[in-house]
C-alpha cells in the first residue's frame, strides 16, 4: 500500500445541492470531493467541511 501521499480526508457538504460527500484537502487547503467532478454534480462547487482537522489549539 502506498503511503506517499496521504491527504486529509473530510466530510463535505455541498452549499448548492446540499449532497455530502467525502473530499481530500490537500496542503492548499482546497478540497478535492472524491467520486465526483470537483464542481459537484449540481457545478456549484462550494463546499463546506463539516468536520476540522483533529487538532487540539490550547
Ligand atoms: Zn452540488
Amino acid at each position: 500500500m502506498s503511503t506517499h501521499s496521504d491527504p486529509t480526508r473530510a466530510a463535505v457538504r455541498c452549499e448548492g445541492c446540499g449532497v455530502i460527500l467525502v473530499a481530500e484537502i490537500t496542503g492548499d487547503d482546497s478540497i478535492r470531493p472524491l467520486g465526483t467532478s470537483e464542481d459537484c454534480v449540481c457545478g456549484d462547487g462550494s463546499f463546506v467541511r463539516l468536520e476540522r482537522p483533529a487538532t487540539v489549539a490550547h
